[in-house]
């Protein structure tokens, strides 16, 4: 199982735990380190025993700073339980570049337009996931050959700051990587409705939808 960052939705590890079923290890891949992008680290002991759960961060190649020194700030008394290394197997700095982890072949981008530098994640060409960054015409190219694009979508088409992006500039991004899909993830819960972000892409990009936990995005037939 590869994970692209951890909020609350690790949860749904835990909660519906098919979604381990046969699973024998975990790899997480943080884009930074804001809170709602780690705090799902905390669920980690929850999954079954033996299962191998390695955090990769990217503190040394964006901050300066080593991703488990980072991570030992919120993981660790008195904040949490448990030390980080009691809560998570490894900890590994994310490279900039090509990484593989297992099968996957791996791409990561620094994205600097955020309150802090990001990484966009490419995985194959199945996939490419970018968030917490304003509006990054990089991301473009880094994610053509991609079939699906998760973009954050923080605004709907008014940026309020350029530290995130709009549904509009997500709809951007996917049509000139000229993606097949676009799911915008990341959405500020205090603008409007689901469907107003989604009308606002598809006003630039027919095939967008708003991402909801536990969603299939992805077409197997020839992974
Ligand atoms: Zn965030
Ligand atoms: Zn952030």
């Amino acid at each position: 199982v590869l994970l692209l960052d951890a909020g609350t939705g690790i949860r749904r590890l835990l909660t519906s735990p098919s979604l381990m079923d046969g699973v024998a290890s975990v790899d997480v891949l943080l884009s930074h380190f804001h809170l709602d992008h780690v705090v799902g680290l905390s669920y980690l002991p929850g999954l079954p025993a033996g299962v191998e759960c390695t955090v990769w961060g990217p503190g040394s190649a964006l901050y300066g700073t080593a991703t488990s020194e980072l991570l030992e700030r919120l993981i660790g008394p008195p904040l949490f339980a448990l030390t980080l290394l009691e809560t998570v197997s490894e900890i590994a700095e994310l490279p900039m570049g090509e990484l593989d982890i297992g099968p996957l072949r791996l791409q990561l981008r620094a994205q600097e337009k955020h309150t802090h530098p990001s990484v966009a994640m490419r995985v194959g060409d199945e996939l490419t996931y970018c968030t917490d960054t304003g509006y990054d015409p990089g991301n473009a190219p880094f994610a053509t050959g991609s079939r699906h694009l998760l973009h954050e979508a923080f605004w709907l088409d008014d940026a309020q700051d350029h530290t995130h992006s709009t549904a509009e500039e997500a709809a951007i991004v996917a049509r000139d990587a000229g993606v097949d899909d676009l799911t915008l993830v990341h959405l500020n819960p205090r603008l409007g409705e689901e469907a107003q972000f989604c009308a606002t892409a598809r006003r630039l990009f027919a095939r967008a939808q708003v991402g909801r936990d536990l969603d299939a995005v992805i077409s197997t037939h020839d992974i």
